[in-house]
């Protein structure tokens, strides 16, 4: 993982700028701003984190972050993830001995308490104790799991782990919740950790379960639109396991291009061996195939297929003096990077910028109809 502080353009409480994560997640402070920045921090050219109340090992790291040319954005790749956005899971599942346990605190030789915050009688911290053994963990693990069959059992994290995610789901949603409930459940474990540590505020067990369950309740409602009524995990539970599927059909038809304007549909392509591809066809406003392209890449994921194949199509028709020229990619990901309504992940930085650098000379964009898959709940369940 690599830090350069430049322009600070990072997110002061949500980007893990610091290599700690998101401080919002780490330490408590009265005044959130979701919009203040790293660089706030940054006052002629040097750290001001005084009335942070930071602790130590945090504050030591901040200082320590060189501050690099302010003209440039702060460019912070967070290397175990393929979109180089930081996620708690892939931090403990890669990097476990940089999470600030009292235990990994003290190799830096600063002075820590080292019992948990989690047991009626304190137990000496370390992450299995945390996330797994703690009466909090175990709490958490038994609400949970039990009503989908996987109560605590002693063992190790990987046991765990393994457990969840190796029953046999009979629906999308259930295999989704067994891998992604785990995570909530180690989150709110890290945050009611946190809390009690630098707040010196007690998060009660029923809180983090509270919480877990509206966090889990909030992605399901992503996909199904009747949740707002269950208000017991038992409930939720017998939901998830028995859900399924019901597929809307709707038309899904090409239309020409208005008069004067051409047509570009691009699609990417990704297959199972990692090797990648892209293609693409224009058309006119009568419908006629002006040229088509198909192109194998080298290996990448099919969000690169899919930005690949949007450049050599704009490419082409720039070279051929296109002015008025509609882009349809099936990819929302890329389109949402391009018109900049979502985080540029960093391996397609530079196909973003290329893109964006012809558009901003003759296209429109528009994105084309995407197919959603809806869940409903199961007749009289
Ligand atoms: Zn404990």
């Amino acid at each position: 993982m690599t830090w350069k502080v430049n322009s600070g353009s990072s997110s002061l409480w949500w980007d893990n700028w610091t290599g700690w994560g998101a401080l919002a997640m780490v330490i408590s402070h009265n005044d959130i701003n979701k919009f203040q920045l790293a660089k706030d921090l940054i006052v002629d050219g040097s750290w001001n984190i005084a009335h942070l109340q930071l602790p130590e090992y945090l504050a030591k790291t901040i200082l320590s972050l060189a501050i690099g040319d302010q003209n440039k954005p702060h460019f912070p790749i967070w290397m175990p993830t393929t979109n180089g956005k930081f996620t708690t899971s892939s931090k403990m599942l890669k990097n476990k001995n940089k999470l600030p346990f009292d235990n990994n605190i003290s190799r830096y030789g600063i002075e820590v308490d080292t019992k948990c915050c989690c047991c009626t009688e304190a137990k000496d911290e370390t992450i299995h104790h945390t996330f797994l053994d703690g009466e909090l963990a175990r709490k958490m693990w038994n609400y949970f799991g039990i009503p989908l069959g996987i109560p605590w059992k002693p063992g190790t994290i990987k046991t765990l782990i393994i457990k969840w995610w190796t029953v046999k789901p009979k629906n999308a949603l259930y295999k989704d919740m067994l891998k992604t409930i785990p995570i909530i459940i180690w989150w709110k474990i890290w945050k009611a950790r946190c809390v009690n540590r630098y707040d010196k505020t007690k998060v009660s067990k029923s809180r983090s379960i509270y919480q877990a369950f509206h966090h889990i309740k909030w992605i399901i409602s992503k996909t199904m639109s009747t949740t707002q009524w269950i208000w017991k995990w038992q409930d939720l539970s017998k939901k998830i396991i028995n859900s399924s599927h019901k597929i809307e059909c709707i038309i899904v038809r090409w239309i020409k291009p208005p008069m004067g304007w051409t047509k570009l549909n691009t699609d990417g392509r990704h297959s199972n061996n990692d090797s990648i591809g892209a293609g693409g066809i224009i058309r006119d406003s009568n419908g006629q195939i002006i040229m088509s392209y198909a192109k194998n890449l080298a290996k990448g994921s099919s969000n690169i297929g899919e930005a690949k194949a949007i450049i050599y199509g704009l490419q082409w028709c720039t070279s051929q003096s296109l002015q008025n020229i509609i882009l349809e990619s099936d990819s929302l990901i890329i389109i949402n990077m391009v018109k900049g309504k979502s985080k540029i992940a960093w391996q397609l930085q530079d196909s973003i910028d290329i893109i964006k650098e012809m558009l901003d000379e003759t296209t429109n964009i528009v994105i084309e109809k995407r197919i959603k898959l809806r869940m409903h709940w199961p007749n009289g369940a």
